[in-house]
């Protein structure tokens, strides 16, 4: 378990040191030219001393602010403090109205604009690093009046989000639109997702490694052959068993021995416009597990591969729970801010 160190910035009455050069020509002497105290907000100190200097090389002068403070109104500490009750759950009004418990008045769109350019901060920073195992994950997330299917790809060598997008991972060309930049700017090489189709299209259009969810896969193999218990002929149900093992197991020839199964089953009688019986039915299902095997232990190949889609889940369920409290959001940029914030760790 990592040990949660967490501190806010610090913040002092007044520089020690003058500054280090003009913040206009780099220049290098100055002379003091007068103080002022401005007032800050903070919870602790009601206001700092600023220096003004003038620089000997171009005469202008500039104000030099002491650790923690700058131009606005409140202290570093104060705008860390501020987003961190927002991350914690509560919205912009009740993170104000806290504050103000301590004394310190902040209205609400000043947490917001803190919040915004916070989140913006992450995504540049997040922007060109390399990454190279991804999971993604879908959901209908809050917006709008209405629900909003959105799409979250988590950097799983740091379980952080990477990208939001407004799109139905089950749209196979929407998927690649918005998948393929990506892919290209981090030199992401491989995806981790549950078993929809899309995903396994898309992999292959943009020769990605793939690992399908395991728990994904065991959840709808079992549920499957728990259906064909009641309705295959009984002298297939070792066949039933098979499968059931293959999962368990996973070894990596089981392609070869499901497509033999395949092969034994007696092939399709029903005509055209009948619905298949259920032995053509299993038939199937073997043939499309022989055939995705491979994205099933994909992660045999490298440790780093997570097996399922758990590292994705948990900023995915944390922007859900956000979602639902976020209100008067009016831009999608300005919601996939927040929302990747909110789903951002907080050290
Ligand atoms: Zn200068």
């Amino acid at each position: 378990m990592s040990i949660v160190v967490l501190k806010l910035p610090n913040v002092k009455r007044q520089k020690e040191e003058r500054p280090r050069g003009c913040p206009y020509c780099a220049g290098e002497t100055f002379q003091r030219w007068g103080q002022v105290s401005k007032p800050v907000k903070d919870m602790w100190i009601r206001n700092v001393r600023v220096y003004r200097y003038r620089c000997c090389g171009c005469k202008r002068t500039f104000r030099h602010y002491p650790e923690g403070s700058s131009r606005a109104d409140q202290t570093e500490r104060l705008r860390v403090f501020a987003i961190l009750l927002w991350r914690l759950g509560l919205s912009h009004r009740a993170s104000s109205l806290i504050l103000s418990g301590l004394n310190v008045w902040v209205s609400f769109m000043t947490i917001w604009r803190d919040v915004q350019a916070e989140a913006e901060q992450i995504q540049k920073r997040n922007q060109w690093k390399p990454v190279r195992i991804v999971g993604l994950d879908g959901a209908y997330v809050l917006g709008w009046g209405a629900k909003q299917p959105v799409l979250v790809a988590v950097d799983l060598g740091t379980g952080e989000p990477l990208a939001l997008g407004y799109l139905d991972e089950s749209d196979p060309q929407a998927l690649q639109r918005w998948l393929a930049p990506l892919i290209q700017r981090h030199g992401i090489t491989v995806i981790v997702t549950d078993d929809l189709s899309s995903y396994k299209r898309v992999a292959e259009n943009l020769q990605l490694g793939h690992q399908v969810c395991q728990f994904h896969v065991r959840r709808w193999v079992g549920k499957a052959l728990q259906e064909f218990q009641e309705t295959v002929p009984k002298e297939w149900l070792w066949v039933l068993e098979e499968i059931h093992s293959l999962i368990d197991l996973l070894p990596p020839d089981g392609s070869k021995t499901l497509y033999a199964l395949w092969k034994q089953l007696p092939g399709r009688q029903s005509k055209r416009e009948q619905p298949r019986s259920p032995l053509e039915q299993l038939r199937d299902l073997l043939l499309r597990l022989s055939q995705d095997w491979h994205s099933y232990c994909t992660f045999q190949s490298e440790p780093q591969i997570p097996r399922t889609s758990r590292a994705t889940e948990q900023p995915m369920g944390k922007m859900k729970m956000r979602a639902r409290t976020v209100r008067g959001y009016k831009s999608r940029p300005g919601m996939q801010s927040g929302l990747l914030l909110a789903a951002t760790s907080i050290v």
